[in-house]
């Protein structure tokens, strides 16, 4: 089985989400063949000198062994994470994958993304998005002591929470035309995202072919969940425990 989560925005003051996603870790993780994180593993990713704080080493040695009893791990960054690198990486036992990427899931071609890039009728953040990913303002970020970095991570996520108040939900979801657009120039015909938290199984028809987009959920809000992915069927499924 190769099974899909996302969203998770682990952080300390969420207890019962850590615990929730360990349990998932120590449990179907474990008997799975692959477990793909597609991004927002953590609410915020300050840089990988951050690996020694006790939370973040916690759940880096929690991966790791699911990556040592041979569970194949996969991660695609999201918008929160994108920070995660090469340590991170090693510390993790992870791969780390391109946003988007093409993988054969359970023998069917399909296209892995965190989901962003799908909302580009949000030009704001679209903007965002670019002037946080350019080598430049990473080598900036990164060189700024780790506290002035929390400090600055806070007003970012305070003010994309006002914004998710007042901006209208459509642009916050997948737009309708950069998701066919997706699913021709990539050639496929099936396609996992996360970020919208808005868990679903859509189709779509694209050139006279029907598409399937699995939209995977958040677990701080939502509570957890995970798509299982086999030969003959794929599923999304709650997660509350044990
Ligand atoms: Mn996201």
């Amino acid at each position: 089985m190769e099974l899909f989560v996302s969203d998770i925005h682990l952080c300390p003051s969420r207890p019962a989400v850590t615990e929730l996603f360990l349990a998932f870790l120590a449990g179907p993780a474990s008997r799975a063949g692959t477990l793909h994180i597609l991004g927002d593993l953590f609410e915020y990713w300050l840089g990988d000198d951050d690996l020694d704080d006790p939370f973040n080493a916690r759940i880096c040695a929690a991966l790791k062994a699911v990556a040592e009893g041979g569970t194949t791990l996969a991660f695609i960054a999201g918008n929160r994470d994108f920070l995660a690198g090469d340590a991170f990486a090693r510390a993790t036992g992870l791969r780390s994958l391109d946003d988007p990427c093409e993988a054969l899931v359970a023998g069917h071609r399909t296209l892995l993304l965190h989901g962003d890039l799908l909302c580009t009728d949000d030009h704001e953040y679209q903007d965002f998005r670019r002037r946080v990913r350019s080598p430049t303002w990473r080598e900036q970020f990164l060189a700024q002591p780790l506290a002035r970095r929390r400090e600055q991570v806070e007003v970012l996520r305070q003010r994309s929470e006002q914004e998710k108040q007042t901006k209208a939900g459509a642009l916050m979801d997948a737009s309708p035309a950069a998701t066919v657009a997706a699913f021709r120039d990539h050639g496929v015909r099936r396609m996992i995202h996360g970020h919208t938290h808005r868990l679903a199984h859509h189709t779509h028809e694209v050139d006279g072919q029907a598409c399937q987009r699995w939209v995977l959920g958040d677990w701080h809000e939502s509570g957890g969940s995970f798509l299982e992915c086999g030969a003959d069927s794929w599923a999304l499924r709650p997660w509350a425990g044990c």
